[in-house]
């Protein structure tokens, strides 16, 4: 069943152009993925994210972090909330009335996968809010992958017009960055792919993986925050750009059909509950 996948796998890569090792008849590199509890937002009044709908109706906000191993080589998908919110079963409030907790700490479930944080070479966040980057100074030396008007943004003069807090992220100026201008290829066999979805920030970003068992799958980020408002093309009164909002929006749904694909929807509360978590696994 597995070399009948496989052999799938490589020819819908190669149709792509997109996989060089399957074209020369070797296995594809083993590709897992982990899903992290990485905390929990809890809005009094969810409306802001939605306008004109939604008044005065509370909602808990799902946060992930997504590990994922190819090969030898590990990466991480987002960092969440900070950790040091765990020492504090209260969480912390933030604007709008929300209040972020997270109750497990992300250092230690790298640990008890027996990942340490060195170990992590490529790290990528959807954007650079703090429920997203809360613990990206762990992985300065990692290489960094991120759309160039996100970093712009996020080390630039301003970097709390766009709510931004470099405090959280500030170490990763010393990594290795790699600026993006769209999409990216990250191990160069199509199975783990950057996908450039600007819109609530300047340089938001999407990832597309294609396991060999779960098939694809796409990670969205905050491109839309739950999935009525994906499905109603609902954006946020604090987005960056609606426009660009809406184009990425349609991208990605574009994207699920012709993949095939899962979306996981990061902040979506009701399908995070569905989601199997680490130490299970996505193959
Ligand atoms: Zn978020």
């Amino acid at each position: 069943m597995r070399t009948i996948r496989t052999l799938l796998l490589c020819a819908a890569l190669a149709t792509m152009a997109l996989l060089a090792g399957c074209a020369s008849g070797g296995a594809p590199t083993p590709l897992r993925m982990y899903a992290l509890y990485c905390g929990e937002i809890q809005i009094p009044d969810v409306s802001p994210w939605s306008p004109g709908f939604n008044s005065g109706r509370p909602m808990t906000f799902s946060d992930n972090c997504y590990l994922i191993r190819h090969g030898s080589d590990w990466m991480l998908w987002d960092s969440g909330l900070p950790d040091a919110l765990a020492a504090n079963p209260d969480g912390q409030g933030g604007p709008m009335g929300m209040r972020m907790r997270r109750t497990k700490t992300l250092a230690s479930q790298l640990a008890e996968l027996g990942v340490a944080p060195e170990q992590i070479k490529h790290i990528a966040f959807s954007h650079t809010h703090a429920d997203h980057v809360g613990n990206a100074n762990l992985f300065a030396r990692a290489t960094l992958y991120i759309q160039r008007p996100e970093y712009d943004a996020a080390f630039g003069a301003e970097p709390g017009k766009y709510g931004f807090n470099p405090a959280l992220y500030g170490k990763l100026r010393d990594a290795t960055v790699v600026k993006l201008d769209g999409d990216k290829d990250v191990f160069g066999d199509g199975s783990v792919v950057i996908l450039s979805t600007p819109g609530h920030t300047p340089g938001h970003q999407s990832l597309l993986l294609r396991l060999p068992k779960t098939g694809s799958v796409i990670l969205s980020g905050d491109l839309a925050h739950f999935k009525e408002n994906l499905d109603q093309r609902r954006v946020p009164r604090f987005n960056f750009s609606k426009e660009q909002t809406l184009a990425s929006m349609d991208r990605i749904a574009k994207l699920v059909q012709s993949e095939r694909a899962l979306l996981w929807i990061n902040h979506d509360g009701e399908q995070n509950a569905t989601l199997a978590h680490a130490p299970r696994s996505f193959d």
